[in-house]
């Protein structure tokens, strides 16, 4: 029987890197921001979309302008409210789906999960990794990953809950404090574990 990890953690704690690297073992690793870019540009979101944030929200072929769409959205609560309230039922169907269809199969399924925990995944999946950094160095990296100040870094941080409270809540925790190597060791000794 088939069985469904999720991979969580902080923004910038190493997620996408732990992906790459269980993806280069051999096994499937979804994406669920993936998942999720793709379905919010499907033609029926986009046309809720366009009805409720307007035709400005729209390319002139009609697909969806991200940046416009983020733009909008970025710093209003309201309307980062409606645009979750539109799009996450339709993308959590979409990963229960494939969720199912996983477990119907043979072997490990990753799922990539950024918010497992804050949107309520938990208990949807089999057992649950979290990729650990301490606070500084979170922001450290994710200041140099995408150009941030401190500040704008600090507010998708805070945005989060903290890491610590997610590794509580873990089955496996991979400490992602040393370099790319120490991470890679770990991840094998996650797969002959898990
Ligand atoms: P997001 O939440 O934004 O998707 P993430 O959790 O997927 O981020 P990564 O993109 O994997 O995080 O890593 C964040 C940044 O830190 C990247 O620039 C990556 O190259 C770097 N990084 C990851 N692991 C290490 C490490 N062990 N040593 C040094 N840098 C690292």
């Amino acid at each position: 029987m088939g069985q469904v990890i999720g991979i969580t953690g902080g923004i910038a704690s190493g997620k996408t890197t732990v992906g790459e690297l269980i993806r280069a073992a051999g096994f499937l690793v979804i994406d669920a921001d993936q998942v999720a870019q793709e379905l919010i540009a499907s033609p029926s979101i986009v046309h809720e979309l366009a009805e409720r944030f307007g035709s400005r929200i729209l390319n002139r072929d009609g697909s969806l302008n991200r940046a416009q769409l983020s733009q909008i959205v970025f710093g209003h609560a309201s309307k980062l409210q409606i645009l979750n309230e539109l799009t996450q039922p339709v993308i959590r169907q979409q990963l229960l789906a494939q969720m199912d269809a996983a477990r119907a199969g043979e072997s490990k399924v990753f799922f990539e999960i950024p918010l497992l925990f804050e949107q309520h995944y938990e208990r949807l999946v089999d057992q649950i990794v979290v990729v650990s950094v301490p606070e500084q160095q979170q922001l450290t990296r994710l200041m140099q990953r995408n150009g941030f100040t401190k500040a704008q870094a600090r507010v998708r941080i805070n945005s989060q809950l903290p890491i610590a409270q997610k590794c509580q809540r873990a089955d496996f925790v991979l400490d992602n404090t040393q370099g790319p190597h120490e991470l890679a060791q770990q991840v094998q000794a996650l797969l002959t574990q898990i």
